[in-house]
């Protein structure tokens, strides 16, 4: 055998257990989350709950929301408007049906505030390196997401 698949399976083996010891715990806590934390209501509340989470995290960019009640999901993204907003750069986030919560707003502002969404590629895309050799599905799964997931329900800021 070759020490090339040795390596190779224990770093098969070494994933898959961060994933098993990060997905229970984290799947529990997303879930406290988004099932107990504060409903928002509409377009004027969740402007509110920007402005106030964004305070805590002391982000300085522009940041907008959207309520979206074709999606079952949140995300947010980058948007450069290089006229408006003094060429300054803005962020996005759609809030849809489900997670609309104020832990799912706290979620995507500390992507926000790590820089995930200013990668060029979509953060689940499998084809973009980042660092140079790691998959950015690899660091949306080991580093973005559960890093989001700990600010969100917990507050630690990792
Ligand atoms: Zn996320």
């Amino acid at each position: 055998m070759s020490v090339y698949k040795d390596i190779g399976r224990k770093l098969i083996l070494g994933a898959g257990l961060a994933l098993m010891s990060y997905s229970g715990p984290l799947t529990a806590l997303n879930m406290k989350g988004l099932c107990f934390s504060e409903r928002i209501e509409n377009q004027a509340h969740l402007k509110q709950v920007i402005a106030e989470e964004r305070g805590k995290l002391r982000i300085d960019s522009d940041v907008r929301g959207e309520l979206n009640d074709t999606l079952t999901e949140a995300y947010c993204w980058k948007e450069s408007m290089s006229d408006g907003n003094g060429g300054k750069s803005i962020y996005k986030i759609s809030l849809g049906k489900i997670p609309r919560m104020r832990d799912a707003v706290r979620h995507e502002l500390y992507h926000i505030k790590r820089g995930d969404c200013d990668r060029e590629a979509p953060i689940t895309g499998f084809n973009a390196p980042i660092l140079g050799f790691v998959p950015t599905d690899l660091y949306y799964l080991f580093i973005a997401e559960p890093r989001a997931i700990l600010y969100q329900s917990l507050g630690l800021e990792l």
